[in-house]
């Protein structure tokens, strides 16, 4: 059975604890539990003991407290059990099996691994972060995404690197689905500063760099010497630099510009104006929007951010055999 088929969307975990009465989890129902969790209306009974090998359990038990101060909390009890909010039944099994056995957890989708990634810096699970870093080295990952879970979980290069992905490539190519994974104020921010690079390439177009023209130029006129450079710049280096499947990235862009020659043009005043062109930065000043953007881009995880609000994805590509009690969310 596919979790595609059988997971609609929904948001990614509660906020609140359910109204009715939770079911035991298929798995994590040991006689002999001490802790008692709750994700969505599914009850993991479990043991303090195994809790402490995540960063965020052992902090709550590292707390000094009385047995008596303990009856209180919720947790100790199979009547009041730990709420974890934001979290779904299957991603709370994911993280307990890791916990218990360090297992790698089924066959995970890039959303899947995504997901583990937040979980393992949520619960303080550093072997998990590994294991879903490098399977996710191998899996390409939505440049959407890379940005947000690279924000996230704070994973060095995929800011940048999904970033620039989304700068070049074209917008309408984001999935409907990787979108919906994403904070709303992450692809507002992508949209403003994609917009900002699309004015910037077609004033670039459109403002053709004037040709400092040198008197000793074969082509006698400056009039036939510009026109000569016009047509140069629109049909040549601006059809590869306005790419519509593709933009070409501004080094690309500069070494072409540095190997363009131009038929007719005299050396010097091509030279000339090549230089102008990098003197005047009309190239490079979109690697300082980028640099500016990136900054807005990382400002936002100085707010709090939400988990994925929805997931509209499945998390794993088949449900793990016999375990379908494992895709249950009530
Ligand atoms: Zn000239």
């Amino acid at each position: 059975m596919s979790l595609a088929l059988t997971l609609p969307p929904q948001p990614v975990g509660p906020l609140l604890p359910p109204q009715q009465a939770p079911k035991p989890h298929r798995n994590f129902k040991f006689s002999d539990a001490n802790f008692f969790l709750l994700a969505e209306a599914t009850l993991f009974m479990v043991h303090s003991g195994m809790l402490r090998r995540c960063k965020m359990f052992s902090n709550m038990f590292g707390l000094p407290q009385t047995d008596n101060a303990k009856k209180q909390e919720d947790g100790y009890t199979r009547e009041r059990p730990l709420f974890i909010p934001q979290v779904l039944a299957v991603e709370l099994d994911v993280v307990l099996n890791f916990v218990y056995f360090e297992w790698p957890g089924p066959d995970f989708t890039v959303l899947g691994f995504l997901r583990l990634l937040a979980l393992s810096d949520r619960f303080g699970i550093p072997t998990a972060r590994d294991y879903a870093l490098r399977s996710l080295n191998d899996l390409s990952i939505p440049p959407i995404l890379r940005v947000e879970y690279g924000l996230l979980c704070e994973v060095e290069g995929w800011p940048e690197q999904g970033f620039m992905e989304l700068m070049l490539k074209p917008l309408h190519d984001i999935a409907d689905c990787d979108a919906h994974c994403a904070s709303p104020d992450l692809l507002l921010a992508i949209v403003k500063a994609r917009s900002q690079v699309d004015l910037l390439r077609r004033q670039t177009f459109v403002q053709i760099p004037d040709v400092p023209h040198a008197p000793t130029c074969s082509l006698g006129t400056r009039e036939l010497c510009t026109a000569t450079w016009r047509n140069a710049w629109c049909t040549g280096l601006c059809r590869l630099y306005l790419n519509p499947g593709e933009y070409a990235p501004v080094p690309e862009i500069t070494d072409k510009l540095n190997a363009a020659a131009v038929a007719n043009m005299d050396p010097a005043c091509l030279r000339a104006v090549k230089d102008a062109i990098v003197r005047d930065k009309v190239l490079t000043r979109e690697l300082e929007l980028y640099d500016t953007e990136l900054v807005k881009v990382r400002a936002l995880t100085r707010t709090p951010r939400l988990y994925t609000p929805a997931l509209p994805a499945p998390l794993f590509h088949s449900t793990p055999a016999g375990d379908d009690d494992m895709i249950e969310t009530e």
